[in-house]
């Protein structure tokens, strides 16, 4: 078991040593012939009820199939693609395809369709972001009632006013709204009230203490309390264990992901998973 674990330790160490070492400007050109080239895909990762033990959502998760490397994921290119500004396009093809893997998939007459896509702050803040999305929605015809906009706390130090008054028009038109990695930004009460939030997400660094830290299974108590107050839907991310599971299902917490069920997947491995969805769990 140590041995495993320490040579897939290892082995991510060389892996992010070849990226991390090549010299930026290569990186940066690749990072920009990959999106010229369509190298970008969606896995997805299933988001299940924890009243049903059912699928009832997925998150998009963004890897780079960089050629030479295999599947990067997005914490070896997001902060660079961030800087670059070329988040701003990689986030559009991201939401593109998750809009048109959301109306195949309710073409398909399979059981889920509603995809949670991760909107970086950079992405939110252009000016033309709503006509962006309206454009998305009108090409792929999804139902923005099926679309999740995830976006972070740090929504809250940017012009609040503007931010909010965005939030309000998409949710006019349809869009959930998630706020991903609760409990690790700036997170003012005070704005958590004003924005339109179905879905609080909390932040796998305390779902992943609990039954460590008596102190973390407080706030996470804490936190379902709140959004059931505020009437927000709650997640929690990163539930790898039965134990956390558990406890997330004694507090009323509504949903989940984590590798306890599944890692994030392929658009086809979902469908067979969300197909396979009535076989129950195993513990
Ligand atoms: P996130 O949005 O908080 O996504 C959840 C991350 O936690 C994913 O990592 C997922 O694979 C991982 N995860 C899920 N369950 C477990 C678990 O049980 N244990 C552990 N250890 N990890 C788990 P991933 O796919 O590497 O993505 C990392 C981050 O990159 C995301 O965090 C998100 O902030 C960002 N990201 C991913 N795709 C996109 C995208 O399309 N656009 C933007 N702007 N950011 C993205
Ligand atoms: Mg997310
Ligand atoms: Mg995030
Ligand atoms: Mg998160």
């Amino acid at each position: 078991m140590y041995k495993v674990k320490e040579k897939g330790k290892n082995h991510f160490m060389i892996y992010r040593c070849s990226m991390s070492m090549e010299p930026m400007i290569e990186l940066e050109s690749s990072l920009r012939k990959g999106l010229e080239r369509d190298e970008f895909i969606l896995y997805y990762q299933p988001q299940i009820s924890l009243l049903t033990n059912e699928i009832v959502g997925v998150e998009a998760l963004v890897r780079w199939e960089r050629p030479g490397f295999g599947l990067v994921p997005p914490s070896e290119f997001i902060p660079l693609a961030e800087e670059m500004g070329l988040i701003v396009p990689i986030g559009e093809r991201v939401l593109l395809e998750a809009c048109k893997q959301s109306v195949s998939w309710r073409e398909k007459g399979l059981p889920v369709f509603r995809i949670a896509v991760n909107i970086s702050s950079l992405q939110f803040q252009q000016n033309d972001f709503i006509e962006t999305v309206s454009r998305i929605i009108k090409e792929t015809r999804a139902n923005p009632n099926d679309i999740e906009l995830e976006i972070t706390e740090s929504m809250a130090m940017g012009p609040i006013e503007k931010n909010l008054a965005k939030l309000s028009y998409l949710k006019k038109m349809g869009f959930l709204i998630a706020m991903d990695d609760f409990g690790t930004g700036y997170s003012s009460l005070h704005y958590l009230s004003q924005f339109p939030i179905d879905r609080l997400k909390i932040d796998r660094s305390f779902i992943s203490s609990l039954g460590k830290s008596e102190k973390d299974a407080a706030i996470v108590k804490l936190i379902v309390m709140m959004a059931k107050g505020l009437n927000f839907q709650v997640l929690a991310e990163g539930v790898e264990e039965e134990l956390q599971k558990e406890f997330l299902m004694d507090i009323g917490c509504d949903e989940f992901q984590g590798y306890l069920y599944s890692p994030p997947i392929s658009a086809d491995d979902c469908e067979k998973l969300m197909l396979a969805n009535a076989v129950p769990l195993q513990s």
